[in-house]
């Protein structure tokens, strides 16, 4: 990979030099260069991250080993179960969602804000987006309902609360079983609520066997939507509701917003983004019908600024893990994210054929 940088007009002249010499050189001329093609995937994150807190300067990616090699146009990144996990585990370096939850209201997503002059704290925002789930899952006394990626169980938790219904959760991440399963016999309702590890790409569940599932920003991380779809389709029963609420990408993907979506799409272990199309032909093709799409984006991408707060706030706890630049690039991203248009939202409901 070759990049090259204006040093001069870079936020904090030659940051990316200092968070990382060897990968960088500011010569005589005020430009960063780097130094050498870098083949490990993780140092070239790291190598675009820094560049990247140069968001107003002129940067030239060109080809090399450590460019991404797949078909999606860049979009693709080699994510394996054990990342997420270990993200959800809290056991990566950048798990934001394993030191996040305690300042931030156990809710692991987005916030949901009614317009610009709503000033709701996170912990009621983040309730908030669980909400517009459940009334747009709208589930009926008795039903079942699966919730895929199901965190740390509290989402699954308010469903429970506000209709009498039953939900299983799954998720790959250990901890967060134990979590939910915690959270349930705490609030006395263990016989509704249950919490698995089980992978969405291959639900361990007979067909027919829910009346409603939905996905609470849990599609990002999936090696293959389409397949996740089709297993939701086979264990819905017909006429089942599903609901989804997920980051996506919005086109045209400018070179500053590149930078700024691949930052996301590494630090949080994202497999690829969506986007509203896929989404329309992946639904059709698996069966759903009266498909309704809402952009959120306005009223969600605030979460970026409110997450970097939060950081910021016990920084020394991220400390503990990340370098100073680190930590810095970190809450740069987050406050970027929620300006960048192609850091899309969606909320979706279906119904099962
Ligand atoms: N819905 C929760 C958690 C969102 S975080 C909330 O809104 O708070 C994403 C969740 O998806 C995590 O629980 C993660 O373990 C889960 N996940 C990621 N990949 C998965 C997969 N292949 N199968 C099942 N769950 C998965």
């Amino acid at each position: 990979m070759r990049i090259s940088a204006d040093k001069d007009r870079c936020i904090g002249a030659g940051h990316c030099v200092r968070a990382a010499p060897d990968l960088f050189d500011s010569g005589a001329d005020g430009r960063v260069t780097v130094l050498r093609p870098e083949p490990d995937p993780a140092r070239a994150g790291l190598v675009r991250e820094v560049v990247g807190l140069c968001p107003n300067t002129a940067i030239s990616l060109s080809g090399g080993p450590d460019e991404p090699s797949d078909e999606s146009g860049g979009n693709l990144m080699t994510v394996k179960n054990d990342d997420v996990a270990g993200f959800y585990n809290g056991t990566d370096k950048f798990s934001t969602a394993g030191r996040i939850d305690a300042l931030w209201g156990q809710n692991l997503h987005f916030g949901y804000w009614e317009d610009d002059s709503d000033d709701s704290p996170i912990e009621v925002a983040t309730d908030r987006l669980t909400d517009l789930m459940i009334s747009g899952l709208d589930p009926q006394p008795g039903q079942r309902v699966l919730d895929i990626g199901c965190g740390n169980g509290n989402p699954a938790m308010r469903l429970v609360r506000s209709r009498d219904v039953r939900v299983v959760g799954i998720t790959i991440s250990e901890l967060q079983v134990e979590q939910g399963q915690a959270r349930a016999a705490e609030a006395g309702l263990a016989d509704r609520a249950e919490f698995r590890y089980a992978d969405a790409m291959d639900i361990p569940f007979p067909d027919g066997s829910f009346d409603a599932a939905w996905a609470l920003e849990s599609m990002l991380h999936m090696p293959d939507r389409g397949q996740v779809l089709a297993e939701t389709a086979r264990v819905l029963r017909p006429g089942g509701r599903l609901a989804i609420a997920d980051v996506v990408e919005r086109g045209p993907v400018s070179p500053e917003g590149k930078v700024v979506m691949d930052h996301i799409r590494e630090t949080y272990k994202i497999h690829s983004l969506g986007t509203v199309e896929e989404y329309r032909e992946q639904l059709a093709a698996h069966g759903f019908v009266d498909v309704e799409i809402r952009d959120i984006s306005d009223n969600v991408l605030r979460t970026g600024i409110k997450l970097a707060d939060a950081v910021d706030a016990s920084r020394d706890q991220f400390l503990e893990h990340a370098s100073a630049a680190e930590v810095d690039t970190l809450t740069h991203f987050m406050r970027q994210a929620a300006v960048t248009p192609e850091n899309g939202y969606l909320f979706i409901t279906a119904k099962r054929r």
